[in-house]
C-alpha cells in the first residue's frame, strides 16, 4: 500500500508535454490536444497589466473590492445576473474555486456528466466526496436532462447533493438552449441539488445566446467563470465565483478560510488588468463577438470535414472544442488492436501526429471510442485585418486532412 494519494497528472497538461516531446524530435505535431485560447488579450488590458507591475501588496482574500462590484455589474448586463459585489469571489483561476467549494463540505455526493471536463472528478475525489457520474449519449447530445439526474439521484449516499454543470461544454462545445436549462433547474430545485454552473466559455458561445443557470435556479446555484478563455488569458490565472444571494454563513466562512490558508489570493497586478477586461462591457462584448465569428468557422470546418468520413459529432455551439465520436470504427480499429479511447490517440498520434485527448479522461468508459479535439492550433488572426481560414489555419487543415487520410485507409 502507497503511502500516497494516486492522484495523476491533469491529461490536459500531460498530452502538451507528449507533443511538446514529438516536437523536439523535429515530428509535425497538429497540437489538437490542449484547449488553450489561441487570442492574445485585449491590448488595453495588457498594457493595464504592465502599468500595475508595482502593485506588490496582498489583495483581500476574496478580491480587489472595486473589482468584484466591476465584475458584478459586468454579469448583470451580459448575462442579467443579480449578484452583490460581497457575494462575488475572486481567485488564481475558477479551477482552484471549484475545488475550495467542493472542499468546503466534509461529504457530499457529486454528480458529475460524462462527459465533463478533465478536473472534476480527481477535484471531487481529492475533496473524499462521492462521485456520481450522470449518463449522457450522442443521440441526447450529450446533453444531461431531468430522467438522467433522477437516474443517477438515485445512487445518492450523502445528505448533501452537488452537480457540476458545464455548458458551453468542455469537451463536446454544445450548449443547452433555455427550455433545456429551465428543466434541469427545475429538476435540481426538486431534488434540492446545490449546482456548480461552470460558464467559463459563457461569452464564447458562437451565436451570443448563452442562459445562465443561476438565472433559473438563483437559490442554489454558484457560477464560475473568469478571464481563462473569452480573455484569453488562461496563465494569468484569475477565476470567480458568483455567489449566491443568502449563501448559508458557515459556507462562505469556509470558502474563505480555505481561500486564505492556501492561495491567499489572485495576483494584484493581474486584478488591476481585470479591472479594465471588466470595466467596458461592450468592449469585452465585441471582443468575444470576433473570437466567435473565428471560431465558429474553424469549428465548423472540423465538423464538416470529419462528418464526411463517417465520424459521428455535432456542430460546435460554443468554445472551441469537438467531441467526434468513432463508434462507426469499432470493428476496423478493433482488428488493429484498438479497442480504448487512450490506444485510439496513441494510435493517431504516432501515425498522424494529431494530437487528442481520449474521451476516457473526460469520465467516458475506456472503450468508447470517443475524443476531445481542440481546434485553437492557430496563431491569433484579431491582429490581421481581416480572416481566411485557408491562409490562418494551415495546420487545423493540414492536421484534419491528416485524420481523415488516416480513416481513409482504415
Ligand atoms: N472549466 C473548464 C470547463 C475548463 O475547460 C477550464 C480550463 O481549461 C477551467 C474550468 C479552468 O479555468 P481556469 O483557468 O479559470 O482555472
Amino acid at each position: 500500500m502507497s503511502i500516497f494519494r494516486k492522484i495523476e497528472e491533469s491529461q490536459t497538461l500531460l498530452i502538451n508535454n507528449q507533443s511538446k516531446n514529438l516536437e523536439s524530435l523535429q515530428k509535425k505535431i497538429f497540437k489538437f490536444g490542449f484547449g488553450q485560447s489561441p487570442f492574445l488579450p485585449p491590448v488595453q488590458v495588457m498594457e493595464a497589466l504592465k502599468a500595475n507591475v508595482h502593485r506588490k501588496e496582498y489583495s483581500s482574500v476574496q478580491g480587489d473590492p472595486e473589482l468584484r462590484q466591476l465584475i458584478a455589474d459586468f454579469h448583470f448586463q451580459v448575462n442579467g445576473l443579480k449578484v452583490a459585489a460581497g457575494n462575488v469571489m475572486i481567485a488564481p483561476g475558477s479551477k482552484i474555486l471549484i475545488y475550495s467549494i467542493l472542499l468546503s463540505f466534509k461529504e457530499a455526493d457529486v454528480f458529475i456528466p460524462a462527459p465533463a471536463w478533465v478536473s472534476y472528478a480527481p477535484q471531487a475525489k481529492l475533496a473524499g466526496h462521492n462521485i456520481i457520474p450522470i449518463e449522457t449519449s450522442f443521440a441526447k447530445r450529450w446533453r444531461v436532462t431531468p430522467e438522467s439526474m433522477e437516474h443517477a439521484y438515485a445512487k445518492k449516499e450523502h445528505e448533501v447533493s452537488i452537480m457540476i454543470l458545464n455548458y458551453p461544454g468542455n469537451p463536446d462545445g454544445l450548449t443547452y438552449t433555455k427550455a433545456e436549462v429551465m428543466q434541469i433547474a427545475k429538476k435540481a430545485r426538486e431534488l434540492n441539488i446545490l449546482v456548480i454552473s461552470d460558464e467559463i466559455y459563457g461569452l464564447l458561445t458562437h451565436n451570443q445566446e448563452h442562459h445562465s443557470f443561476a438565472n433559473f435556479y438563483p437559490e442554489k446555484t454558484i457560477t464560475t467563470t473568469g478571464l481563462s478563455k473569452w480573455c484569453g488569458a488562461g496563465g494569468w490565472r484569475l477565476g470567480v465565483a458568483l455567489l449566491y444571494e443568502g449563501i448559508e454563513d458557515e459556507f462562505k466562512k469556509a470558502l474563505i478560510g480555505i481561500a486564505s490558508e492556501t492561495y491567499s489570493c489572485a495576483a494584484t497586478p493581474i486584478q488591476m488588468a481585470a479591472k479594465v477586461a471588466y470595466g467596458n462591457v461592450e468592449k469585452a462584448q465585441e471582443f468575444a463577438k470576433r473570437q466567435c465569428h473565428i471560431l465558429e468557422e474553424v469549428g465548423n470546418y472540423c465538423y464538416t470535414e470529419l462528418v464526411q468520413s463517417d465520424i459521428k459529432l455535432y456542430p460546435p455551439e460554443g468554445g472551441f472544442y469537438l467531441f467526434p465520436d468513432f463508434s462507426n470504427y469499432v470493428e476496423r480499429l478493433g482488428k488493429l488492436g484498438i479497442n480504448t479511447s487512450n490506444e485510439l490517440c496513441n494510435k493517431i498520434l504516432s501515425e498522424t501526429g494529431v494530437a487528442l485527448l481520449p474521451g476516457s479522461a473526460f469520465g467516458m468508459e475506456e472503450n468508447h471510442l470517443t475524443v476531445r479535439l481542440s481546434y485553437v492550433d492557430f496563431e491569433d488572426p484579431l491582429q490581421k485585418k481581416d480572416f481566411n481560414l485557408e491562409r490562418d489555419c494551415p495546420k487545423i487543415i493540414e492536421g484534419i486532412q491528416a485524420l481523415k487520410n488516416w480513416l481513409a485507409l482504415l
